[in-house]
């Protein structure tokens, strides 16, 4: 794709594929089938940017995995190095926080902007192209700059570790619920309101595939634990819990992910969708005080499914149980 002015600002763009990208025969189900140019044509000139173009998949969100990311970071980290100022990330909906938080641990420093579409193109009301443009003007926006990885949907600006996908149809569907977005994009502005703190660096090596398998297990009323008690035989190399309310699981689980922490991390994460787990309030058999005696390492405000990236990329980086509790402890802390 050319450039819209000698001197303008140069985006790189990688697609995956997702709503966004999807097309059908009229009234039938959609596919991902279509491609970054005809996604992003047009959409340069109208951002005052010029684009580099990495066509990488053509596929539904739930098929893109770690090592297609690390792929895509490499992209980046490529691109940067040849004075690309930004970093556009397409990718279905379905996964995108979980994405854009990989991005955020994997990708080099400078502005990442990952966003996708609620509705496919051509559809009344659709959003994919309105979402583009706002994502190429973030994406090259100074302001931008150290804020890690970020989701644009809907004209806001979320921080890739806090936003979350929580409507299966809304075109309004993502949503920060620990923090809010950090600003908008409104008549072409980019307006950030808040700043979220630079993450970490990750203890160990550069983490490269494979990522090792990490189990993600939700506790609900009248859990009988023998998902988790299987867990011990399935060879994760870590496992996040995602417990009731504060970081809670019934009394009978409490020896079972003891013996599991024996194996490898294991992560106390809260369902609640907001706010962190629990250090000190309840000392019952089962209450996240027993359980972080135990050895479980509490996500902080880092939901499940980001903690279990977050886990993944860690352990991929030659992390030690002590270094992972340490690095989430250090996220948390801000
Ligand atoms: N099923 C789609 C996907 O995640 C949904 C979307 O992109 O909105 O690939």
């Amino acid at each position: 794709m050319t450039a819209t002015a000698a001197d303008a600002p140069r985006v790189v763009v990688v697609t995956l594929g997702g709503t966004i990208a999807s097309a059908g025969p009229a009234g039938a189900p959609v596919h991902p089938t279509l491609g970054a140019r005809e996604l992003f044509d047009g959409l340069a000139a109208a951002a005052g940017v010029s684009l580099e173009v990495h066509d990488l998949a053509r596929v539904p969100s739930v098929e893109v995995t770690l090592a297609d990311l690390a792929a895509v970071a490499e992209r980046i980290g490529a691109a940067r190095d040849h004075g690309a100022v930004g970093a556009v990330v397409v990718t279905g909906t379905d996964t995108l926080e979980e994405a854009a938080f990989a991005l955020d641990l994997l990708a080099p420093p400078g502005p990442v902007v990952v966003t996708g579409a609620m509705r496919p193109p051509g559809v009344p009301g659709s959003d994919g192209a309105a979402n583009l443009l706002a994502a190429l003007r973030v994406a090259a926006a100074p302001g931008a700059a150290d804020l890690g990885a970020l989701v644009v949907l809907g004209d806001q600006i979320h921080a890739a570790r806090y936003v979350r996908k929580y409507h299966t149809a809304s075109p309004a569907s993502f949503t920060s619920p620990s923090l809010g977005p950090l600003g908008e994009v409104v008549e072409g502005r980019v307006r950030l309101r808040a700043r979220v703190p630079a993450l970490p660096g990750l203890p160990g090596r550069h983490p490269e595939p494979p990522f090792p398998p990490v189990a993600l297990v939700s506790i609900s009323l009248d859990d009988d634990g023998r998902v988790v008690r299987a867990l011990g035989d399935l060879g994760h190399a870590g496992v996040v819990v995602e417990g009731v309310g504060g970081g809670h699981v019934p009394q009978v689980l409490v020896s079972v992910l003891a013996d599991l922490v024996e194996r490898g991390p294991v992560v106390l994460a809260s369902r609640t969708g907001a706010g962190p787990v629990l250090t000190s309030t309840y000392g019952y058999p089962g209450g996240e005080v027993d359980l972080l005696s135990r050895g479980l390492i509490p996500a902080g405000s880092l939901d499940a499914r980001h903690a279990r990236v977050a886990l993944r990329v860690l352990l991929a980086a030659g992390a030690s149980r002590a270094q992972v509790a340490a690095w989430f402890a250090a996220v948390e802390a801000g």
